[in-house]
């Protein structure tokens, strides 16, 4: 049984409740994940309480020596926790490499606070009167995370929460607890002050009680909309900031003018990468004029049915499995709407997996997609490439406004012209101009809009220290009667 890090310590739950954590790609049982109670989060919340009083005062420049520490440890066990994250999440090495290396990539960033959190000066705003601004720390934070990226998630908010000055209490994914676990492993040997990080295991119960418990300022969370939207409205209810990443549907327009071998590969990647776990994958890829959709559907076609399927850990695998099979049994659901609504099959990624020993669903391609289907309104977090066509940009640039998600969206094309009107007119926060996964870098924001983000303030980038910090302001006068000083 997997154990909280709480106030520096490794700490037994006393829940009965436990979740198994199933190694997707075998089915294996890894090891149980308690599922913490409100009372044990209540404690992990008292214990960054207590240290944020002599957190605060740390100078900056000071804290971030630990994450400069933290980031030593992570380069050492870089391997390690790559192949932690397969072996919990089932995406490839490769894939799990580069999730790592995003989440190093936080940390990093994080230890530029010293210039992020600066405040601001102003002399004579009136005669003889100057006003300052500092950007203090509030307490403490929770962060939330969703299965997709048991190593990354986690740091696009922690490193920055806690080299604001503020103290934190994480809660990983039930399904995918492994990997955080052995990052803790390093906070603790890195020599965080006790309380300053802390983690509890947990579900909707622990969720819950970081929305309401009274000492808690903000909550940082990604996963699905609807839990989302109820953390936003439960936590925002309760007087707490609160930014909170959902899911997506991502578009991707293809010009008659794109380079149709890069878009169609491109795509494809963008779709099946991470076998479609992703926020930021590629679903629908409305190719504009029908010579456009024959050529981009060839070639996909042709990628489809060479994709390698298998365990992530294999060198020569390409797509790993989903992560359960409740997770397998939608996205099949969803295959079989499209079908029933008049889509057409090209790829039945749903053949050949059932003597594989794991959740694996093999790349899909559906042709015929209409805006009206529910494949096409639909998150699909799985590998199923859904091509359709449209007339013109301004058909497929109509197409993606009307979603009610607005994560990320990516043209394909030569033009400068086309380029620009699309990113000039589409909802989604997240452009790629011939990038299939267009994921801003730590030092960007990261997070959509509509219902894929609800709050004011992105993850990561340099205006997290918004969402992080109070601003507090100093109008003063200084009486100047030097003749006091001479008597
Ligand atoms: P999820 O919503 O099921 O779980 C996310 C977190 O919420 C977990 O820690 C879980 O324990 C908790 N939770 C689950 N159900 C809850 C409930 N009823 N009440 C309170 N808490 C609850 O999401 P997931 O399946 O783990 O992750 C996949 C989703 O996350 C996808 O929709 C994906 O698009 C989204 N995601 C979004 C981004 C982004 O940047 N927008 C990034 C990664 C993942």
């Amino acid at each position: 049984m997997l154990k909280h890090f709480i106030n520096g310590q490794w700490v037994l739950s006393e829940s009965s409740k436990s979740v198994e954590v199933i190694n997707p790609a075998t089915t294996a049982l890894l090891d149980k994940c308690p599922l913490g109670s409100a009372k044990e989060l209540e404690q992990a919340v008292l214990a960054a309480k207590d240290a944020f009083k002599s957190w605060r005062q740390v100078p900056t420049a000071d804290r971030i020596q630990y994450l400069f520490k933290l980031k030593v440890l992570l380069e050492e066990q870089f391997e390690s926790l790559a192949r932690l994250v397969t072996t919990e999440h089932g995406k490839t090495l490769l894939e799990a490499r580069g999730s790592v290396r995003r989440g190093i990539q936080m940390v990093e960033t994080a230890c530029g606070m010293p210039t992020l959190l600066m405040g601001e000066c102003f002399e004579d705003i009136a005669p003889g009167i100057d006003c300052r601004a500092v950007n203090r720390p509030m307490g403490v934070f929770g962060v939330i995370a969703p299965f997709n990226f048991p190593a990354m998630v986690p740091f696009w908010f922690w490193p920055f929460a806690l080299a604001c000055g503020n103290t934190v209490v994480l809660k990983p994914s039930e399904r995918v607890p492994l990997t955080q676990v052995k990052v803790f492993e390093l906070i603790e040997q890195a020599g965080f002050p006790k309380g300053v990080i802390n983690m509890v295991h947990g579900g909707k119960e622990v969720v819950d009680a970081m929305c309401t418990s009274v000492d808690i300022k903000g909550v940082s969370f990604v996963g699905s909309t609807p839990v989302a939207k109820h953390v936003y409205t439960t936590a925002t209810s309760h007087g707490k900031r609160v930014q909170a990443l959902g899911g997506a549907k991502n578009f991707m327009v293809v010009m008659p003018d794109a380079v149709m071998d890069k878009a169609a590969a491109t795509a494809f990647e963008s779709i099946t990468g991470c076998a479609g776990e992703r926020c930021l994958a590629g679903s629908v890829v409305i190719c504009v004029g029908q010579e456009t959709q024959k050529i981009i559907q060839d070639m996909i076609v042709k990628r489809a049915k060479e994709t390698v399927v298998g365990n992530g850990l294999d060198a020569h695998t390409q797509m790993g499995p989903l992560i359960s099979q409740a997770a397998k049994d939608r996205v099949k659901d969803l295959i079989e709407s499209a079908l029933n609504e008049g889509a057409k099959l090209l790829v039945d990624g749903r053949l050949g997996v059932d003597d594989m020993p794991g959740y694996f669903l093999k790349p899909t391609v559906l042709t015929g997609i209409l805006p009206h289907m529910r494949i096409a309104q639909e998150e699909v977090f799985g590998p199923v490439v859904l091509l359709a066509q449209a007339d013109s940009l301004d058909e497929s640039i109509a197409w993606i406004n009307r979603s009610s998600f607005a994560n990320t969206t990516t043209l394909f094309t030569s033009s400068g012209a086309a380029a620009r009107k699309f990113s000039y007119e589409v909802d989604p926060s997240m452009i790629g101009i011939n990038i299939g996964v267009p994921a801003p870098m730590a030092f960007f924001s990261f997070g959509g809009s509509k219902d894929s983000f609800f709050g004011d303030v992105k993850a990561h980038g340099a205006a997290c220290v918004k969402f992080y910090t109070d601003t507090k302001v100093t109008v003063e006068r200084w009486m100047s009667d030097f003749n006091v000083w001479k008597s």
